[in-house]
């Protein structure tokens, strides 16, 4: 029994009205060409959108993620940025305690990568709370440019920052899988990467798992995401192109596109979203931790 929201194998689409915005939301998650099982999973409530890539095997990855999903998704949306951030990590431990709890009958243990996006109230304006672990990520799309705002917790991350790989390199390199950080039993207490920046009429908000970022190069995934005409269509393309390029591992897209909402019956001027807070926050440019980021854990 999954909790509400929860998509595997499935895709899903909706619409959610918050704070005088419109958020149009889909979900596509796919087992890939090349795998038995799907590991992976996406979770959407109004306002919270999480994804996470279970490892592990059998019964157990698939376990790590569903769960993951399921706590984390009892963040409630709408707080103020510091409440939230320490919700989120709340959970993150709780999330981890119970994975923790699988009983494995694999030599493997259960665990699982998140990201999500938590629509939050900064200075009077909607902002995302956007947060990692792992190598699953959340990217941006503001005027018309595709920003990664997450940082992977890998390997080959570790490379890139050291300068001696490439972005593109390292999307190809064979120890690509090699994750840093992850919520699971025996590892060390979940540490998340925390970015927040303003929530946007005519952004795109988009998290995925490794499978689609493996196989899909950045430039192929904006211009995707540019010729979709729905956010359902954008998520059943990208699986699609994937798809095409050999579904090594499962696929998971959430999109989010936002829109400003009907504010002609919308006085209050508090839950306006059109306030003029342009301009000072770029996507992945304030990140409201203090984590350092290149830090391994494994
Ligand atoms: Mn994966």
């Amino acid at each position: 029994m999954s909790a509400p929201g929860f998509v595997r194998d499935d895709v899903a689409a909706g619409l959610d009205e918050i704070g005088g915005l419109r958020l149009e939301w889909a979900v596509a998650c796919n087992v890939g060409s090349v795998r038995e099982a799907n590991e992976d999973g996406a979770l959407v409530r109004p306002g919270t959108y999480l994804l996470a890539d279970g490892m592990g095997g059998h019964d157990c990855g698939e376990v790590a993620s569903e769960i993951a999903l399921d706590v984390l998704s009892r963040v409630d949306t709408g707080g103020e940025q510091d409440a939230t951030r320490e919700a989120v990590d709340a959970l993150l431990v709780e999330a981890q305690d119970k994975i923790g709890d699988v009983d494995t009958s694999s030599e493997r243990r259960a665990g699982t990568t998140a990201t999500g996006a938590v629509l939050i109230e900064r200075d009077g304006s909607p902002h995302w709370l956007v947060f990692n672990i792992g190598d699953s990520r959340t990217y941006c799309v503001r005027d018309g440019v595709l920003e990664q705002v997450t940082v992977d917790h890998s390997q080959v991350q570790e490379f890139v920052d050291a300068g001696m790989m490439t972005p593109e390199q390292a999307r190809v390199d064979a120890r690509r899988n090699v994750i840093t950080r992850a919520l699971g039993g025996g590892m060390e207490p979940p540490r998340a990467d925390f970015f927040v920046f303003a929530t946007e009429p005519g952004d795109q908000l988009m998290l995925c798992s490794d499978g689609l970022t493996g196989e899909l190069p950045d430039p192929e995934i904006a211009d995707i995401l540019a010729d979709a005409e729905t956010a359902q269509d954008a998520v059943d393309n990208l699986v699609e192109g994937a798809l095409a390029l050999g579904g090594h591992d499962n696929i998971t897209v959430v999109l989010v596109r936002v829109a400003a909402g009907d504010a002609a019956d919308d006085n209050t001027g508090d839950d306006d979203a059109v306030d003029d807070n342009t301009g000072a926050d770029e996507a992945g440019g304030d990140e409201a931790g203090g984590d350092e980021k290149t830090d391994a854990d494994a």
